[in-house]
């Protein structure tokens, strides 16, 4: 049976080192025309939720959802080089994407807050967006709501792959958030403590499998296929 694992960006494969939150004050101030009043709020919210949250705590109206997006692009677009020096892909990201794209029954692909353009750039800056599906993945430019990216996914799953609406998808994903996405949708999660969140705090938002990192490959597979029921 085919298995969709789809995998969360930042503090999950990546460490973006505070770019990621000078790409929304960017955003904000060049649509808004003044910093914001604070910096944003992100973990595992979507982009579409954290600029949503700023323009609602400066006390702003929103403005079009296609002109944020665009600013987020450009200020993406102008922090590449910030972030390919200043960031890492964490410990064992890269084998683990390497090993999961030689298993043929498995799709791999992401669920990210991130907008598609940033999300493929980020991924760009330290060479793992050649070991995902990109094509198939969920992002943050989709929906507000990080549950309903795991529909959008598995809908181009299907549209690409003609796999099954009833595939088991494993969500990997470092926040709280990613875990109610997960229980939230039918997906499974492997939950990975290299963010701000602590094993303790991904237990406690439901999360059976909690790794401490992706360092070790082999456990990482037996655990995502142990959850999707393929082992
Ligand atoms: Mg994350």
């Amino acid at each position: 049976m085919a298995l969709i694992v789809l995998w969360d960006i930042d503090h999950t494969l990546i460490e973006n080192a505070g770019v990621s939150k000078e790409i929304y004050g960017a955003a904000f101030e060049a649509v808004a025309g003044c910093q914001p009043s604070a910096p944003a709020v992100t973990e595992g919210r979507t982009d579409r939720l954290i600029m949503q949250e700023m323009f609602d705590r400066n006390r702003l109206v929103q403005p079009k959802w296609h002109t944020v997006q665009a600013a987020l692009e450009t200020a993406g677009c102008e922090r590449f080089e910030a972030l390919r020096q200043r960031g890492r892909a964490l410990p064992g990201a890269r084998d683990a994407l390497i090993a999961l794209g030689k298993e043929p029954a498995v799709i791999s692909s992401v669920l990210t807050g991130n907008i598609e353009a940033n999300a493929r750039l980020k991924l760009a800056a330290f060479g793992l967006d050649g070991l995902v599906d990109l094509e198939v993945g969920a992002y943050g430019s989709d929906h507000r709501d990080r549950a309903a990216l795991v529909g959008v996914a598995r809908d181009r799953v299907y549209a690409a792959y003609g796999v099954p609406a009833r595939a088991p998808v494993v969500l990997v994903g470092d926040t709280p958030r990613d875990v109610e996405a997960a229980l939230t949708s039918g997906a499974q999660i492997v939950a990975v403590a290299t963010g701000l969140h602590s094993t303790a705090d991904l237990r406690a938002a439901g999360a059976s499998v909690v790794l401490p990192d992706l360092a070790d490959t082999a456990s990482l597979l037996a655990r995502l296929k142990g959850l999707a029921g393929c082992d």
